[in-house]
């Protein structure tokens, strides 16, 4: 299922650096796919939009639980 943050997500939008055929295999994965294996998605679940980081990607799920496990 669709993220639902697709409209706002920076990372969505290609506000975030990354190299184009990686960022649109993650689109295709996390944003388009799976939302909840997204570890922004994960963070601004848990503890909300303004915990994420401007530089969090999708597969960064080890930071995601290290701010989530920071942060509770
Ligand atoms: S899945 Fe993650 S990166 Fe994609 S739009 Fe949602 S929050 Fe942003």
């Amino acid at each position: 299922m669709k993220c639902e943050k697709l409209q706002t997500c920076p990372f969505y939008n290609d506000k975030m650096d990354i190299e184009s055929g990686l960022g649109k295999m993650y689109k295709n994965r996390y944003c388009l796919g799976n939302k909840e294996k997204c570890a922004r998605y994960i963070v601004s679940e848990e503890l909300g939009a303004k915990f994420v980081p401007v530089n969090l990607y999708p597969n960064m799920h080890e930071k995601a639980e290290e701010i989530i496990a920071q942060n509770k």
